[in-house]
């Protein structure tokens, strides 16, 4: 089947389904840019390691705190990994020797430069970082912002870096001499966004060990990722639970001229007039049990089912300007018992259309703004159909809201994802029109997204860094001596990618990744290899990427295979077909535990096989019965008794100009079964301009024909047809679909399904 631009089968929602409940619960907001100021005083050096051997002790605060102990044990372990000396982390005075470096606890009697609790100075995660006599201090108001100041000491000024996850991500210089010199003595560090929270969904997770979520996490903090804290995942649900609605009835949504309560699967009665004060006195409660949190959300549930009745209706023109309108009083009451906490709206799926009327949000609303629908490989900034409503979205949303947070789709191929240069001209986009935050949700890990992952912990940190200096730091540093390879490598499936363009499409797969360019990136990886064949580390590197890039290619074999199997449906090419996919989920399967590749690619490819053996439209077990086909690459037509006039296109079955198309299918109960009751479903099924359709049936082999419906347009993939009048206690029915076509090419049929009863 094939996507519409806005529909709620597109596939960013159907992502967003499969992964809800794996958002994360970030750490630690922005209007403010990273700021360094340093006070004209001498640079002040440090020696912490003397020829191998430790000449400083690293104090923690007496009352532990797990971020700050963790983050001073990890300062421990790469100072050894930088100069093999083991330096003590204490919180005990009497042990110290030589220079003190202190971990979130200031020295007695210390002056600081600025004020600590100076909330705008270091919001939302920042940190003080200075020196003083024998002292270096690394203070911040949260212990997060200590975390910070850590990473931020052993990239900055020890040079160390995370550029993908686990041990072999890391970079860490090797010298004996370990020093810190802070030119003017002090930097105060503030981030430029106050969220920053890249992550891998549960999708691009599965499978992995404990061990391997451990790096995961330990990768995003030493990359200082996170900013303010709270959860932003769709979650009405939790507010307006089903039982409440049971007991106040005022809350349960109005949907088809009926109210009843429900769970996730359906909104609430926006209107009623205890919903607020309910929304409300539920923030109150939570912000009182978890003072650390800095918002929280207040994403409507994952779905378009919102309350029809009138008073909700005329809350607004459309259900962003419905959804905004009741927000904005969760939002002021809020604001009013909780000063500094804020709540999330979603602009997303049907109300990522924007209000019509100048509804202001309050100043303690955190939007999450979602790429919903819409082109995800070439640019947004680009000038294109689906860019250019996403613009005219967001800069209308921006007119209204205080600030937002970007929300992109990362990773939707089992392919490279390196288009690592857009992503400056996208958050440039994304800063001018006032975000201060950013959460892409990352589909599936493969070669580059880590990458990608890096370059946009260190922008949403840093917004003066620029991508092509950081890509200058990471080859080399990364690649040693196939830096180059790696390199050209990389760029010719960014320029690739680029050229070609995507929605997030499977069948997009083979023409971002032709399988030359495949090929040609193995060959060169194997060169690579041996010019770096002394360092085990840089070739277990490579050998990630030479890992993804052979899937990439397993996968183009089953996608090529499958493809000729659902157009001509011989065992020979269903075969195939099982081999090529046994062949993809065998090497996918023996990298587990190895932290090289995510697995949302594998749900597909075991599914698709499974589906190979599908019985088709026999259906031989007593009950409820279902067939669907979406018809891409022909889909499993095959099965049909007969088919004619079609052409096989990338997303159905295609008519040319003046032709006439017909498929048949033969439904046939079990042994001893018959059926019941049937409806088509989700059928696609096209009604050309100056011509004809029609969909008929038979139960006497073919002798007569019932017409179900003619001439009747069946678009978006959802209408359903009633077909249990005549089929009622048959044991077979054929069914018949025909279009005449008149003078433009079409998409005949893109969709259709049928569900029933048998008995
Ligand atoms: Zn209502």
């Amino acid at each position: 089947m094939r996507y519409t631009i806005v529909g709620t089968d597109s596939p960013q929602k159907q992502i967003a389904m499969r992964s809800r409940g794996s958002w994360i619960r970030a750490f630690l907001p922005a209007t403010l840019a990273a700021a360094l100021w340093a006070c004209a005083g001498p640079a002040s050096s440090l020696v912490l390691v003397q020829q191998g051997k430790p000449s400083c002790t690293i104090i923690v605060p007496a009352e532990k705190n797990s971020i700050i102990q963790s983050a001073a044990e990890d300062l421990r372990d790469h100072l050894r990994k930088i100069s093999g000396a083991e330096v003590p982390v204490v919180s005990n005075g009497r042990e110290i020797k030589g220079v003190r470096i202190y971990v979130g606890v200031a020295p007695s009697g210390l002056k600081l430069p600025v004020d600590l609790t100076d909330r705008q100075l270091f919001w939302p995660d920042g940190y003080l970082i200075m020196t003083n006599g024998e002292r270096l201090c690394l203070l911040s108001p949260r212990p997060e912002g200590v975390s910070n100041a850590v990473y931020g000491l052993l990239e900055d000024f020890l040079g160390c870096h995370w550029f993908t996850p686990g041990e072999i991500g890391m970079v860490t210089p090797r010298r004996s001499v370990v020093e810190v010199k802070i030119p003017g003595g002090y930097r105060v560090v503030r981030p430029s966004f106050e969220m920053r929270s890249p992550w891998y969904n549960g999708n691009a997770g599965a499978r992995q060990t404990p061990e391997e979520a451990t790096q995961m996490n330990l990768w995003r903090l030493r990359n200082r990722a996170g900013g303010m804290q709270g959860y932003a995942g769709q979650d009405w649900v939790s507010i307006f639970p089903k039982d409440l609605q049971e007991r106040e009835p005022g809350l349960q949504a109005m949907i088809n001229g009926k109210r009843a309560p429900h769970g996730s699967e359906a909104q609430i009665c926006m209107s009623y007039p205890r919903a607020v004060e309910i929304a409300a006195g539920y923030f109150i409660g939570l912000f009182a049990n978890h003072p650390t949190l800095d918002y929280y959300t207040f994403s409507a549930n994952d779905n378009d089912s919102w309350c029809q009745c009138p008073d909700c209706v005329a809350l607004g023109a459309n259900p962003a300007e419905r959804m905004m309108v009741f927000t904005n009083k969760v939002a002021a009451a809020v604001a009013l018992k909780c000063p500094g906490k804020g709540i999330t709206t979603l602009p997303y799926s049907s109300t990522i259309e924007p209000p019509v009327r100048d509804l202001k949000g309050e100043s303690n609303l955190y939007p999450v703004l979602c790429s919903y629908s819409m082109e995800q490989v070439k640019p947004k900034t680009q000038e294109n159909d689906w860019c250019n409503t996403y613009r005219r979205r967001v800069e209308r949303w921006m007119e209204l809201l205080p600030r937002a947070w970007s929300y992109d789709y990362i990773g939707w191929y089992p392919g490279p994802w390196t288009l690592f240069h857009k992503l400056e001209a996208e958050q440039e986009y994304y800063r001018k029109h006032r975000f201060t935050g950013m959460m892409p949700e990352y589909l599936d890990r493969n070669l580059g997204t880590d990458v990608h992952a890096w370059l946009s912990f260190r922008i949403a940190w840093d917004k003066n860094l620029r991508v092509g200096d950081l890509l200058s730091l990471f080859y080399p540093a990364y690649f040693g001596a196939a830096a180059n390879d790696m390199r050209a490598l990389y760029e010719k499936f960014e320029k690739q990618m680029l050229a070609t363009g995507g929605t997030g499409e499977v069948m997009d797969v083979p023409r971002l990744y032709p399988i030359p360019l495949i090929e040609e990136a193995l060959t060169r990886i194997a060169s690579a290899k041996r010019k770096v064949a002394t360092d085990a580390t840089i070739c277990a590197r490579l050998e990630r990427d030479e890992n993804c890039l052979k899937l990439t290619r397993l996968w183009l074999d089953f996608w090529t295979s499958s493809a000729s199997f659902r157009r001509s449906g011989t065992p020979e090419h269903k075969q195939r077909a099982a081999q090529s996919g046994l062949s993809y989920l065998q090497l996918l399967d023996s990298l587990d535990g190895t932290l090289t590749v995510g697995k949302a690619a594998r749900g597909y490819v075991a599914s698709s096989l499974e589906a190979l053996n599908d019985p088709g439209t026999l259906f031989s077990k007593a009950g409820s019965f279902q067939y669907m086909d979406g018809l891409d690459d022909g889909g499993k037509s095959f099965q049909a008794k007969s088919r004619s006039g079609f052409s096989i296109g990338t997303y159905g079955l295609g008519l040319a100009p003046g032709a006439t198309g017909e498929v048949v299918y033969d439904l046939r109960a079990g042994e001893g079964l018959k059926f019941k009751e049937a409806r088509l479903v989700s059928m696609y099924f096209t009604l050309p301009l100056n011509g004809h359709n029609l969909v008929d049936l038979s139960v006497d082999e073919g002798r007569t024909w019932i017409t179900v419906c003619r001439d009747t347009p069946m678009a978006g993939g959802t209408a359903e047809y009633e077909l249990t009048k005549p089929i009622a206690g048959t044991r077979q029915f054929l069914l018949r679909f025909s279009i005449q076509n008149s003078e433009k090419e079409i998409l005949g049929m893109d969709n259709w399904g049928i569900a029933g009863v048998v008995e």
